[in-house]
């Protein structure tokens, strides 16, 4: 029996039900805790692999490498794996741990209050419902609010519009006159699947994206049986390619000019595939690669070139009822207009309202910037921890890695609390704010600093998403929480 089976376990809120609120789940069960709750805003499980369903929907990390570490899949049919694929697995993971018994569906977070008389979160969901616990797991994602521009006239279209977060599947895009606005991540996923259906395609681009050749093909049958077959090959595979993709931390991080030859590598790749010479002009960023996410296809750059689509990068200056104005005056008829702008990723938390100690708001304590120790937590919020949290993203290699290391912190946490039942841990002001000052220390070298605009800022232009540094390095600092960091209160009524 191991330690956490001797204490009482305290009573924990996961919400969300992405790769951290199940990864948490399954840690937390193996660590022998199953008191808790995890709140799902939607009816499904899966997160961000739940919300985009957008046709060519993909993974840009190896499937072997963005999966659970402790729950490998030996069957995956191709390197990078397809939406509905990842979404399979996540649900696998729930069937296989028995999550489903905690996880509460249609429960969106309106608010959560910390109280210090009895050292509890109640968390109050938007039907008014609320739910009490002693520790509170966000695991919300940084990719979960999609972005909607903010241009005009948008209310006054009357074809269809729609976000590729939110994709509206009974919308027949064939024969149509489509604009697309963005050609970010997921435009240069979904543009090539709609190309050979529309009529024309308007693609208006505001930057050109960095884009290198996909290194993906299905796994042959003999490859997923030597994967099964012999556990440990599926091993070295996945360590193989976290070392190949954690290879580049140091470019992005550092040593920016080795970002160069990606950047020739890109160039000679958009030239070989765009035989329109005006296209293949605009379709060359002008700031240096990496400052915003590289992206990664192998039918992007032949589906811009087809003669029916329009590279439009003149401005936009309205939307009116039958198209899109750009800033030359023209009218871009069209049936349907796709929105591929992104997400609010530097709002981390939003819409939900968190109230630490003293009253004091999240928006409060982040009026400067979000920011959390080690990613994790925020001082004047105790028993309050964030997975994927501010400055834990990254461009070079899989989340999931980073995830992982904050489960083991936060159970970290929780053992430690569960030695002294009915306290809280609220980390240390100075330590936060000298772990924030290394940060954004660290991230002055990087190539995300460059200038361009990128939604790694936020709007006062503070990277507020990036981990500066290797993921290995971010692993060894959450092995284990230092109480030292952390302040303990006791509930000064008990409870
Ligand atoms: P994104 O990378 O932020 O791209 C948004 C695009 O919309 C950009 O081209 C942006 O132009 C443009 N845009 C935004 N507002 C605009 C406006 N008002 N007018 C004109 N253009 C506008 O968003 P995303 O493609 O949805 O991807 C977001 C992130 O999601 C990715 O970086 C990635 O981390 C994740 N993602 C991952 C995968 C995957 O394969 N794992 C797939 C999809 C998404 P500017 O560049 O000029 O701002």
């Amino acid at each position: 029996m191991n330690h956490s089976q001797h204490a009482a376990s305290p009573s924990v809120l996961i919400i969300g039900t992405g790769f951290g609120g199940l990864g948490m789940a399954i840690q937390l069960k193996n660590a022998g805790i199953n008191s808790f709750v995890i709140l799902e805003k939607a009816s499904a499980v899966g997160g961000t692999w739940r919300d985009n369903t957008y046709p060519g929907a993909a993974c840009d990390v190896q499937s072997h490498l963005y999966s659970f570490s402790f729950e490998p899949r030996h069957d995956w049919s191709r390197k990078f794996g397809l939406q509905p694929e990842i979404l399979g697995y996540m649900q696998h993971c729930v069937d296989k741990y028995g999550l489903a018994g905690h996880i509460r569906f249609n429960r969106e977070v309106a608010h959560s209050a910390f109280d210090e008389t009895t050292n509890t979160w109640t968390v109050t969901t938007t039907d008014g419902e609320p739910h009490t616990a002693n520790i509170v797991i966000t695991a919300t994602g940084q990719l979960n609010q999609p972005a909607w521009p903010n241009i005009q006239g948008m209310g006054s279209f009357t074809g269809k519009m729609f976000h590729s977060a939110r994709w509206d599947h009974d919308y027949d895009l064939n024969g149509k006159k489509v604009a697309v606005i963005g050609t970010g991540a997921s435009a240069i996923q979904f543009v090539p699947e709609i190309v050979p259906r529309v009529k024309s395609l308007g693609l208006f681009q505001r930057s050109a994206a960095w884009v290198l050749p996909k290194p993906d093909r299905p796994f042959y049958r003999w490859e997923q049986t030597l994967f099964r077959r012999i556990p440990a090959w599926d091993r070295l595979y996945r360590y193989l390619i976290y070392w190949k993709n954690e290879s580049r931390a140091l470019a992005f991080t550092r040593f920016n000019s080795l970002l160069e030859i990606f950047a020739w590598q890109a160039r000679r790749f958009a030239r070989s595939q765009v035989q329109n010479e005006e296209k293949l002009r605009h379709l060359i960023p002008d700031y240096r690669i990496g400052c915003k996410r590289i992206l990664i296809s192998n039918d992007w750059y032949q589906a811009v070139d087809q003669p029916h689509v329009d590279l439009v990068t003149t401005g936009i200056e309205r939307i009116v009822e039958d198209g899109v104005v750009t800033n030359d005056g023209a009218l871009h008829k069209v049936d349907a207009i796709i929105m591929g702008t992104g997400f609010a990723a530097s709002e981390f938390l939003s819409p939900m309202a968190i109230t630490g100690r003293n009253g004091v708001s999240l928006n409060q304590a982040w009026a400067g910037g979000s920011e959390a120790y080690k990613g994790i937590t925020v001082s004047g919020f105790p028993n309050l921890f964030m997975l994927y949290g501010p400055n834990t993203n990254l461009a070079h290699n899989s989340i999931v890695y980073m995830l992982e290391s904050q489960f083991q912190y936060v159970l970290s946490c929780i053992r430690t609390l569960q030695a002294e039942p009915g306290t809280a841990m609220d980390v240390k002001p100075d330590r936060l704010r000298e772990f924030s000052a290394t940060v954004q220390q660290k991230l002055q070298n990087s190539v995300w600093e460059s200038g361009c605009h990128s939604w790694y800022l936020d709007e006062n232009g503070r990277n507020t998403v990036n981990w500066p540094g290797f993921t290995f390095t971010y692993r060894k600092a959450t092995r284990q929480v230092d109480t030292h960091d952390y302040e303990f209160l006791r509930p000064s009524r008990s409870s």
